[in-house]
């Protein structure tokens, strides 16, 4: 499993009961979201990053 990082600021969650939560900007994650594919939802925001850049 690897270390899951903030999406705001990059840092470490840090894992607190049944949530992650980034001490540095406050963004958290409930138990529902802990079970996405973490690898899928970076693939899917590289996707949105790569459709803006190629948008005028
Ligand atoms: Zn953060």
């Amino acid at each position: 499993m690897s270390i899951q990082k903030c999406d705001r600021c990059a840092a470490q969650y840090k894992f607190l009961h049944c949530k992650l939560i980034c001490h540095n900007c406050g963004a958290r994650l409930d138990c529902s979201d802990l079970f996405i594919d973490w690898e899928r939802v970076q693939k899917t925001r590289q996707d949105k990053e790569k459709k803006q850049r190629e948008q005028p």
